[in-house]
């Protein structure tokens, strides 16, 4: 997108600056304002003429990405190089297969990957859910919007609010879809399109949420992932070394056959497209068909169900393979 596209008229300005605030502004005592080098943060109103101003070109905001109550309506990634760029390109063209739309904004170096929220979430959840994303996908050097789970002292963490002009580059940034075609191709037609973006579903958001290394703020989490409660310590440590010291991928071979990015067809149903998802570093799968998804164990009872007709409880599946497998 240039810098020098021809400007909306002034009736269709404002409309399209409400729409871009209604997408991505959720506070309005605070915003930033792009300088060269910097950003300088203002506690004062965020104006419907400071936005008019930004489409325009005039000046270049940013906004904060929690609410005053911590919630947000969006996550970002931000990638501040070409090579941390291609990881996550690569990685929202997997998610758009899983069914997790994302949205590619270009930047003056990396870009900036988004993901919207149907409902608003809080910064906790938004960044477990973030992380158990960069922690599926491997990717680290990645920046997280938001950057606090919750506000302490001030607003947070501020980001540039889309299609302003860079103040350095003097460019004007727009949206690509995940198979790289431009959003749309005039600033008002990309504002409109995001002005109704696809969300993500609440099970993506549950299923990477249950990868990151802490818990979710109290939420309803998926049933495949709730475990029987282990009592004794004989049973956990099965459990442990079941989940840790027999690897899932070898275990799944004659069932299932994944690619180098751990997807592969689901063998608990009849699949065309690759449903199935095996993730090596923590030993787990997922398939995003509506089969399940856990540990080891969990694929085992699965199995014997939609393989062998046989509804095994966890305490039962867990002593079945514990005798086939330690
Ligand atoms: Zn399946």
């Amino acid at each position: 997108m240039s810098k020098n596209i021809p400007l909306p008229d002034p009736q269709e300005m404002e409309e399209l600056a409400e729409l871009l605030a209604e997408r991505f502004v959720v506070r309005w005592d605070w915003y930033g304002r792009q300088y060269k080098d910097r950003y300088q943060a203002f506690h004062e109103p965020l104006t419907r003429d400071l936005l008019i101003d930004h489409l325009a070109g005039k000046i270049t905001l940013g906004t904060y990405v929690l609410d005053a109550q911590n919630r947000g309506r969006y996550m970002v990634f931000d990638a501040d190089d070409e090579p941390n760029m291609r990881r996550l390109m690569a990685m929202s063209e997997v998610l758009a297969q899983m069914g997790c739309p994302t949205y590619r904004e270009d930047s003056r170096r990396g870009g900036h990957l988004w993901f919207f929220f149907g409902e608003p979430l809080s910064g906790r959840n938004i960044r477990v859910f973030g992380q158990g994303v960069l922690n599926v996908f491997n990717i680290g050097e990645i920046e997280l919007f938001p950057k606090q789970d919750a506000l302490k002292s001030g607003p947070g963490s501020m980001i540039r609010l889309p299609f302003g002009v860079h103040r350095r580059s003097g460019r004007r940034y727009g949206f690509y879809r995940p198979d790289g075609e431009p959003l749309a191709d005039t600033l008002r037609q990309q504002i409109r399109l995001l002005a109704i973006p696809a969300t993500v579903p609440p099970r993506i958001i549950d299923f990477y949420a249950a990868h990151a290394e802490r818990p979710v703020e109290p939420l309803p989490v998926d049933p495949n992932f709730e475990h029987a409660p282990v009592e004794n310590g004989e049973f956990s440590s099965d459990l442990d070394r079941l989940k840790h010291e027999i690897r899932l991928r070898d275990y799944a071979r004659p069932y299932v056959q994944v690619n180098r990015r751990g997807m592969g067809l689901c063998p608990f149903h009849h699949d065309t497209v690759p449903s199935f998802h095996l993730n090596d570093d923590i030993n787990a799968w997922y398939c995003f068909a509506g089969c399940g998804g856990g540990s080891i164990i969990d694929f085992y009872i699965v199995l014997q169900q939609r393989l062998y007709g046989r509804s095994l409880d966890f305490r039962t599946a867990l002593h079945e393979l514990r005798e086939e497998l330690l």
